[in-house]
């Protein structure tokens, strides 16, 4: 069963697939919720365990990376590149518009926080990027980091 606030997250990306003419299935809703509840960032093949375990049914390989394709695409999920692992996006039930994302990873207990870096600090950083003469593929930051809870131990 999820929680309330689980639903009312689930409710509020079914709204945002709508307004883009798309639809949070069955099953994409499940993954979403998987990924919601579980306090780490869950690779494709837990993801996929954790959906079989809960349907009873096996779910492909390809299906599960398509429904994240898809999650990922509305922004309802991230993928951490440097982990190759997923996360449920914390701004669903947010009005603002959605920047690129940037991950702060507790190398301690790999939770994982979603922060907004400013734009300014975004720019320098592409700048730079540019002056080194490299362009820049993604401007996702995963920052290596201690939890304040694992920094405190
Ligand atoms: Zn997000
Ligand atoms: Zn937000
Ligand atoms: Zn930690």
């Amino acid at each position: 069963m999820s929680s309330n606030s689980t639903q009312n997250v689930l409710d509020k990306a079914q709204q945002k697939c709508v307004s883009t003419g798309a639809k949070l299935t069955s099953k994409r809703s499940r993954l979403l919720e998987l990924l919601i509840d579980s306090d780490k960032p869950l690779s494709a093949y837990e993801v996929i365990d954790r959906y079989n375990q809960f349907s009873g049914q096996s779910m492909p390989p390809m299906s599960a990376y398509r429904i994240l394709d898809f999650l990922i695409s509305k922004q309802l999920v991230h993928k951490l590149s440097s982990e190759n692992k997923y996360v449920a996006c914390s701004h669903i039930t947010c009005e603002h518009e959605h920047s690129v994302a940037q991950f702060l990873i507790c190398r301690s207990c790999q939770k994982v926080k979603e922060i907004m870096i400013d734009a300014g600090i975004m720019q320098g950083l592409a700048h730079s990027v540019e002056e080194a003469g490299y362009q820049l593929q993604s401007s996702q930051l995963e920052l290596d980091c201690l939890c304040q809870q694992c920094a405190t131990h």
